[in-house]
């Protein structure tokens, strides 16, 4: 039976990249009926430097993200992983399947370490092999990602092969990437060939969650572009990084396909385009804000619904952690 998990690390706000890209598809699957598992990944945040409140701060504000953009903890299992200490007590068994030329090849890692990785956290180098534990924890089988995740997904599924290969065992799926939609890669409005990300040193970079309208419409008519009208079709945004990401983020937000958009907007110029992606964007964007800062009110209340998530995904990852204690030939009181 298919099992989804994801995560989203509370390392900055919020971004359009992050809602497109993940919780929105966090909400189609669990709207499917399917049993969904949606994690704030705080161990991943703190293997770059998080300010303690900023990090408190920021995982209660991911969590009302959560609920804000429509997922609902009767349906959905959602919680914080450091309240489930059995990522961490899987993730060191699998710090010890993984091998260091895996870890070495990882783009996040090269791109995150940058040249000065004896400077890295011991902890960003090991990040993939936590996040193999947190999906391999539940024994998902499907795993919704942004396409920057896919690496990290499909090195999990090496994990899984290598405990199973070395232990002689059919104990661990191998998990699926589940990358889909018009914006899988939401690209920075700042440099067409970055991805956007929370953690971008520049706000102009990215659309935040809780933008006001006035932040989005400053936001998009400063993004970069070239001087050409819209192509009447996708082929013709080609070579045009900035113009392929906007168009993609519309059609994202209007639910269809960028052939769609590009049959209404192509010929027109960014003039006209960038107010209608305003307005659509504000549009999708303001009631989700608008909730978010509602539950930011009432900070126990997100605690509380995260501290009920914890107890349930415990019920699921306890068993799944002692069985593997015994495979590998560990001791249990
Ligand atoms: P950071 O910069 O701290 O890594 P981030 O914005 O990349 O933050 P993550 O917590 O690393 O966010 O990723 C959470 C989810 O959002 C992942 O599934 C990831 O693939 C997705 N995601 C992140 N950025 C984008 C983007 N620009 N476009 C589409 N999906 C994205
Ligand atoms: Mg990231």
């Amino acid at each position: 039976t298919p099992r989804v998990f994801s995560g989203i690390q509370p390392s900055g706000g919020l971004t359009l990249g992050n809602y497109l890209g993940a919780i929105k598809r966090f909400v189609d699957m669990q709207e499917q009926g399917i049993e969904t598992i949606y994690c704030v990944v705080d161990m991943h945040a703190i293997t770059v430097w998080q300010e303690p409140d900023a990090l408190r701060r920021q995982t209660r504000e991911l969590a009302a993200g959560y609920l804000a953009a429509g997922l609902d903890p009767s349906k959905s299992i959602l919680f914080n992983q450091s309240q489930v200490p059995e990522h961490a007590q899987l993730g060191w068994v699998f710090n010890c399947v993984a091998r260091m030329g895996w870890m070495n090849r990882m783009t996040q890692w090269k791109d995150k370490a940058g040249k000065n990785a004896e400077k890295a956290s011991l902890g960003l180098f090991a990040y993939p092999s936590l996040m193999a534990a947190d999906i391999l924890l539940y024994h998902a089988t499907h795993v919704p990602v942004g396409e920057d995740q896919k690496q990290h997904v499909e090195l999990t599924r090496d994990i899984a092969a290598k405990f199973n290969n070395d232990y002689g065992v059919e104990f661990f799926p191998l998990s699926e990437p589940v990358i889909e939609g018009a914006a899988t890669r939401v690209m920075s409005l700042r440099d067409g060939s970055k991805k956007m990300s929370k953690s971008d040193p520049s706000d102009m970079s990215r659309i935040n969650m809780t933008d006001d309208a006035d932040t989005i419409a400053k936001k998009i008519r400063k993004a970069k572009t070239d001087p050409e009208p819209l192509p009447e079709t996708p082929d013709g945004l080609e070579d045009r990084p900035e113009a392929r990401n906007l168009v993609r983020i519309y059609a994202a937000l209007a639910e269809t396909t960028p052939q769609a958009v590009l049959a209404e907007m192509g010929g027109k110029q960014f003039s006209e385009f960038k107010p209608a992606l305003v307005d659509l964007a504000v549009d999708r964007l303001a009631p989700i804000s608008e909730e978010m800062s509602r539950l930011m009110q009432d900070p126990a209340e997100i605690d509380s619904i995260l501290g009920r998530g914890a107890d349930r995904a415990r019920q699921i990852a306890t068993p799944i952690l002692q069985r593997t204690y015994d495979i590998v030939g560990m001791i249990r009181g």
